[in-house]
């Protein structure tokens, strides 16, 4: 087994463009362990997100592998990419990805729903890692009626349910304030110490 949980390994990529090729990064090599916390820093158009794209399989390399727990991520179908992605990364995506038409705490339990766990228990870990993140207050809002940060906050809830072993997040605390930044970062060192991994794009 390796001892990375995903390794990356001389990666490139680019986009064909109708405007000509556009050269987003090469060479790109990082291998990241339980409990590892990684920032990805880099101006705006640096390919952060398209970083983030490729680690949790939405998108592929030009060229180059990452690995996921030791296997090679071009052998995965997408099954297995759903698979890994309902069960051991979670990703938090730079527009929050919030929807619409379900409240906070509806947004927040999705995850569990999908994998069909019992609702009841399912219901106190949303109670609980709304907590975590001070939304008790707004669990029966929706989106709309919640500012940038507490929906930004709500994604990082909704990310946290699973207790997944990889978090993935792009810019997570881009739209909030400088305090509710540090509670996000808070919660960050927390899952590091119980040895989770975070890769996070500042
Ligand atoms: P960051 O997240 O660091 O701001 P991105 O990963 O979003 O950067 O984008 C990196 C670069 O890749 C940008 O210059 C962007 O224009 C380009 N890019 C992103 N997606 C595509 C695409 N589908 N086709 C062509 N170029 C793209
Ligand atoms: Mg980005």
């Amino acid at each position: 087994m390796s001892r990375y949980l995903i390794e990356v390994k001389k990666v490139k990529k680019n986009f064909n463009h109708k405007n000509g090729l556009v050269e987003i990064f090469k060479n790109v090599s990082l291998g990241v362990k339980a409990g590892d916390l990684v920032a990805l820093v880099g101006p705006s158009g640096s390919g952060k997100s398209t970083f983030l794209h490729l680690l949790s399989f939405l998108d592929k390399p030009t060229s180059g592998q990452i690995l996921f727990l030791g296997k090679d991520s071009k052998n995965f179908n997408e099954d297995e990419k759903d698979e890994i992605r309902r069960r051991k990364i979670s990703i938090i995506f730079q527009d929050n990805n919030l929807l619409s038409d379900f409240t906070t705490m509806e947004n927040v339990i999705m995850p569990l729903m999908i994998r069909g766990e019992d609702y009841k228990s399912s219901l106190i870990k949303a109670k609980n890692v709304l907590k975590d993140v001070h939304l008790s207050e707004r669990k029966n809002h929706f989106p709309s009626e919640l500012s940038g940060g507490e929906q930004q906050r709500v994604a990082v809830a909704r990310a946290l349910i699973t207790e997944p072993e990889l978090i993935l997040a792009d810019e997570p605390t881009g739209s909030l304030d400088r305090k509710t930044a540090g509670e996000i970062f808070s919660l960050f060192l927390k899952l590091k110490s119980k040895n989770r991994a975070i890769i996070y794009a500042t």
